[in-house]
């Protein structure tokens, strides 16, 4: 085979694969309880059913380009409280894609990233595709909280955007909201990913209006029950969003994802049912784990908890093991970065009737 390597780009150089095999055993095994990947484990609403469903005889057609699509970007201006015009939204294939777009938008060769350490891992790798740099921001290790400095005392004349995670993942708590306003202060983009923002029921959405240089990123994925509709969005003043729609993909966005999207939008009831869910379990969950001596459970506002099981003895390999043996697929968070030793696990919160079986093996498996 001929070597093209001379050909390959410098971003492809750069790049590396990314590994998605937590997704591959869920779909390989599906009797495992999901709950590795920070997903809902409720189905989406009868009304999004019902929407998909009429909408598959029209999929010999293309969707309208987000950039057109004023209907969904108004009802998300709307959804997020700000004021409802299409101008204030841009959509993305997942937020995964925003995560793209924004880099891409902003970032040049030899600019700087502030990213906190640990974050969620593709805000590492995206940026390096442009030729900026991340910057690690280190938390208090005992507790993963920030205070302002922390971030201030790395910002450079390099330094172009700081992303932020709140509630953050994988740890699953949160920056305060007057750090992201010192932020702000600074001629920097601020990315505030608020991917589990509906778990927290905290938003910095009201502080969009004042400054252009915030940008809040969404997704449909996590409380909306509809990651395999892979729609995510960015929030941010109309000026701001154009220049991020001055790279976006056309038609980057599905005919079923948009209303699929729209029909959950106008079914809050049943978000607010299925967080409420996952927010009464996750909390119950914490306590429970508490409990247990050995383990270190750290704060959550999201739908994930973080434990470090390092004081039982036992590797987080083996809680994992454990729990897939039980039907439980939860992800092993060993040496990642920001997360040293091999004794970080996270676990997505299910139905309580499966937090209640996780419980039970983790706490067996500390007194075996
Ligand atoms: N941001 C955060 C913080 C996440 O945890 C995830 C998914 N795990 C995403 C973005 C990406 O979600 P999606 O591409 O499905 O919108």
């Amino acid at each position: 085979m001929q070597n093209i390597q001379h050909l390959a780009s410098r971003a492809a150089k750069t790049g590396k694969l990314y590994n998605l095999d937590h997704f591959h055993i869920a779909w390989q095994n599906p009797g495992l309880r999901r709950l590795m990947g920070n997903e809902l484990l409720f189905p989406p609403s009868p009304q999004v059913i019902q929407a998909v469903e009429e909408a598959i005889p029209l999929l010999n057609y293309y969707a309208e380009d987000p950039g057109t699509a004023a209907e969904l970007r108004a009802a998300l201006a709307s959804y997020i409280g700000v004021e409802e015009s299409p101008a204030w939204i841009t959509l993305g294939n997942g937020s995964m894609e925003i995560i793209d777009m924004i880099p891409r938008a902003f970032l040049d060769p030899g600019d700087e990233v502030l990213l906190p350490c640990p974050e969620y891992s593709p805000y590492t790798r995206r940026p390096l595709l442009f030729g900026a740099e991340i910057v690690d921001v280190l938390p208090s290790l005992d507790d993963f909280t920030y205070q302002p400095e922390d971030f201030t005392r790395r910002i450079s004349r390099r330094t172009k955007m700081v992303i932020i995670t709140r509630p953050n993942a994988p740890v699953g708590n949160m920056v305060t909201r007057q750090l992201i306003e010192t932020l702000l202060a600074y001629p920097l983009i601020v990315l505030v990913d608020e991917a589990y923002t509906e778990f927290s029921r905290q938003t910095v959405c009201d502080l969009l209006p004042q400054h252009p240089n915030l940008i809040v990123s969404r997704t449909f994925s996590k409380a909306m029950g509809l990651a395999g509709i892979r729609l995510g969005f960015a929030a941010a003043q109309p000026g701001t969003i154009e220049w991020i729609e001055r790279v976006r993909v056309p038609l980057n966005v599905g005919l079923i994802t948009q209303v699929a999207a729209l029909a959950a939008l106008k079914d809050a009831d049943y978000i607010r049912a299925c967080t409420d869910k996952v927010i009464a379990a996750r909390n119950d969950f914490i306590g429970r784990m508490r409990q247990i001596n050995g383990l270190r459970v750290y704060p959550s506002e999201g739908n994930s908890v973080l434990i470090n099981c390092g004081e039982s003895g036992k590797p987080a390999a083996v809680f994992v093991q454990r729990l897939q043996a039980a039907g439980y697929l939860v992800r092993d968070q060993s040496n990642s970065r920001g997360l040293p030793g091999d004794g970080f696990f996270r676990v997505t919160v299910g139905t309580q009737a499966d937090m209640d079986a996780v419980a039970d093996i983790i706490r067996a498996t500390v007194l075996d």
